[in-house]
């Protein structure tokens, strides 16, 4: 009866999508299968009979959850919408709604996103009559958060002698006391921020035994992909939710855990082996994803790591092509050359737009790719540049439907109330919020009786604002979403200020409105959503992550720019990983111990197994960073990857072979690391040093010599005896030499055999 289900699975992903009752975890490379499993194993559940409500399926995104619940869907029809899938953010988003009253909010309450946190910490920061350069709402707002998700409460922070030293140390002491009073603010204000939805879940859970009960109940089978980058916070509820059933099923690669800065940590992953004594661990070891270059390329890095469990990962797939290697004379070049090299390959290989992916370590890097490819008339999407939902028009309309909702909503209300203009001045609000705050009573109690209050000459522009809202109020329970909210855009005279505004900035954002109104006339009308109310269609917008918005012209043939961290997950026929340049991956940021160059190399690691068919790796020789034009170094991580997986570009290649003729030394800027050593050459003025012998030098120890340089590849021949920065000590066996450059495969003692590309390879001959 199941045998549809697990056709075409090999034996281990059998026995994953098989084996349903009792803890499981799977712990497996990339490109294994993880994501396919779980999608099959619930299917399967359902199939079996299992209530899709009583399903939770966690993922990295909400779209991810979308894709899987359609391919659920195909194999069990309709029941696929029952299933509790989703972001932890989302699913937790959800139970608080259900169980707002426990905590004392009310189900309608308002999601503050960043921006909103933000200003609000501001406004705090202002009336402690602290200096917010000292103070800086961001550093504020991170420290909160990262005390949010190690559970520590405003007063266990202020209570906790370790944190207020640290504080005082920094010369932050305030800190403690902002967090009470943005966890005062938010409350008045009927707010969560991001992290109080795990946060607060975790308190409900503590607090409350019979809603935990209820949902232990519910939740019979709990799945969670990605799980090793899972926070303390975020296994602790999915543990309590399993705790009955224990039917829980995790899956992830420690060799992808990239978001330890936001508190992810891999000790979950050995964690559950002791928390679950009765545990089943299945691995995957086959590849169905990439070619065998690409896979073993990934293997060669990420072995390096020491902090990691053992895994094999190989494929049956085809050799494919070799990993090309671009190099470029700047970060304009680099732009050019990708999108050529994108165009060529569209044009040899009969790909569409959709199969590549432009893969960097930061979001400032996209613009040079942005705009060859504008020239070369190549359409892209950017995943987490600023989105529509970050727009000012958008937040706008947004924050009058939240005040509709929520009367609470303070940082709404700080942005509407205002506008369009209405002659109501800063001091005004500012005066409504003391009012407020002296009187014990919301801005809006102010603001719904300033009859009572004097309010001077704003008296009759207040009055009207709150008559407005009063009769979108109404509308709420009698109208659905898209109904209300094309009533507040029009009323509210938002649509009209666009368009009066005949500039072609005011246009644009009047057809964003417009927009926006669209995408809630979808949001009523798709059968998926049984709820169309007003409150329900804010919640989906809130909970939007950067990676779950769709293109604004519906045409999804589109070359994807974006960050390396929101890749995680995805697969692409071809992609480029650019921007291989030392101190910006590995990024200089993140250099401040060996931890954190695993977590680089992990990245890297994530990044080349998101390629199907054809990698490529691009570094540019000089880029502006603020404002200055810097030489750039190739990134070590290049010299990683074992030289035979890959290829230089023939341009690279041509520029070596030139570099390698030429007598004169080059400029720093131009190929650091393939300059031909002239001490190499002619053996001189280097200090002369004897090559120690091989137990000398373990591996983890080596300390490379002061002066490295590149080989010249003409000097080395087999037997001769070399030092490499890394790898220590070895012997040449054998030296190749064609049109891509030189190759030469060394022994090296301590770290066996390697194939290196000499125009990388800092290599020394002793
Ligand atoms: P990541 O670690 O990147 O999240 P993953 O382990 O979740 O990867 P999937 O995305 O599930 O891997 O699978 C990778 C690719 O391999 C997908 O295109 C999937 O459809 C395909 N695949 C997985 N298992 C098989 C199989 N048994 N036969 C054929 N294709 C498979
Ligand atoms: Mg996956």
């Amino acid at each position: 009866m199941f045998e549809d289900l697990t056709k075409g699975l090999n034996d281990p992903q059998r026995e994953a999508v098989l084996h349903t009752e009792g803890p499981l975890m799977i712990i497996a490379g990339a490109g294994s299968g993880k994501t396919r499993v779980l999608t099959q194993r619930t299917a399967h559940l359902i199939k079996k009979g299992i209530n899709p409500f009583s399903i939770l399926l966690l993922t990295f995104t909400n779209k991810a959850a979308g894709e899987m619940r359609e391919r659920i869907e195909k194999v069990v029809g309709h029941d696929a919408r029952a299933i509790w899938m989703g972001t932890f953010h989302s699913v937790f988003a959800k139970i608080l709604r259900f169980e707002a009253k426990s905590l004392g909010f009310t189900s309608d309450f308002s999601i503050y996103d960043t921006d909103d946190s933000k200003s609000l910490l501001k406004s705090i920061i202002k009336e402690r009559g602290l200096d917010d350069k000292v103070y800086k709402p961001n550093v504020v707002f991170n420290r909160i958060s990262g005390a949010k998700n190690r559970l520590v409460s405003a007063d266990a922070y202020l209570a906790d002698p370790i944190i207020q030293a640290d504080d005082a140390a920094a010369r932050l002491p305030e800190i403690g006391r902002l967090y009470k009073l943005y966890v005062d603010r938010c409350f008045k204000a009927n707010a969560m921020d991001f992290d109080d939805l795990l946060f607060n879940t975790n308190i409900l859970f503590r607090d409350f035994p019979d809603v935990l009960n209820k949902y232990q109940h519910k939740f019979k089978y709990v799945m969670v992909d990605e799980f090793q980058d899972t926070n303390v916070s975020q296994y602790l509820i999915t543990r309590k939710l399993a705790a009955i059933h224990e039917n829980i099923c995790v899956v992830g690669d420690d060799a992808q855990s990239i978001y330890a800065f936001r508190g992810a940590n891999i000790q979950n992953i050995l964690n559950f082996e002791k928390d679950y004594p009765g545990l089943t661990t299945i691995r995957l070891e086959q590849n169905y994803r990439s070619t065998k270059t690409i896979v073993e390329a990934a293997n060669s890095v990420i072995a390096r790591n020491k902090r990691q469990l053992r895994k094999e990962v190989y494929t049956e797939n085809e050799s494919g092509q070799l990993i090309e290697v671009i190099k470029a004379a700047s970060d304009v070049e680099e732009g050019r050359l990708v999108a050529t090299s994108l165009f060529e390959e569209k044009l040899n290989n009969g790909l569409i737009n959709s199969d590549f992916a432009v893969l960097y370590r930061t979001n400032s890097q996209s613009r040079a790719f942005e705009e060859s490819l504008r020239k070369l008339n190549i359409k892209y999407r950017i995943v987490g540049g600023l989105s529509f939902y970050q727009r000012r028009e958008i937040k706008d309309l947004l924050a009058y439907l939240r005040f509709t909702i929520n009367q609470n909503d303070e940082e709404a209300f700080k942005r509407i109330i205002n506008l369009p203009k209405r002659g109501i001045g800063d001091q005004t609000v500012a005066k409504i919020a003391v009012t407020a705050a002296e009187q014990n009573v919301t801005v809006w109690d102010v603001v719904a009786n300033i009859q009572h209050y004097n309010a001077g000459r704003s008296a009759s522009a207040i009055e009207g604002f709150s008559d407005l809202i009063k009769s979108f109020k109404l509308m709420i329970d009698k109208k659905d979403a898209y109904e209300v909210a094309s009533h507040v855009a029009k009323a509210s005279g938002i649509l009209k200020e666009l368009y009066e505004d005949k500039t072609v900035e005011g246009l644009s954002r009047y057809e964003n409105v417009q927009e926006l109104l669209n995408s809630i006339k979808q949001f009523v009308d798709n059968q998926d959503n049984e709820d169309k109310s007003l409150g329900a269609f804010l919640q989906t917008v809130s909970l939007l992550t950067n990676a779950d918005e769709s293109d604004e012209d519906g045409d999804n043939d589109r070359v994807t720019l974006m960050t390396i961290h929101q890749a995680k997950g995805l697969e692409y026929k071809v992609v480029y990983i650019v921007g291989l340049e030392e101190d910006l991956f590995p990024s200089q940021m993140m250099l401040q111990s060996s931890d954190d160059l695993e977590e680089e190399r992990r990245l890297f690691y994530v990044a080349i197994t998101r390629a199907e068919k054809r990698l490529y790796l691009t570094y540019a020789e000089t880029r502006y960073q603020y404002g200055r034009l810097k030489p750039c170094e190739p990134s070590r991580f290049m010299d990683e990857i074992d030289g035979k997986y890959i290829h230089l570009s023939r341009a690279a290649a041509r520029r070596m072979a030139e570099m390698q003729r030429s007598t004169e030394r080059p400029t720093p800027a131009a190929f650091l690391r393939n300059v031909a050593s002239k001490a190499a050459q002619n053996g001189g003025s280097q200090e002369k040093r004897t090559p120690p012998t091989r137990s000398a030098t373990p591996q983890s120890t080596h300390v490379p010599s002061p002066d490295f340089r590149a080989s010249d590849p003409r000097k080395l021949a087999s037997g001769q005896r070399v030092e490499h920065q890394k790898f220590g000590y070895g012997t040449v066996k054998l030296i190749s030499n064609d049109q891509n450059g030189a190759k030469a495969v060394i022994q090296f003692d301590n770290q066996g055999e390697k194939t290196l590309l000499l125009g990388f390879a800092k290599l020394r001959i002793v």
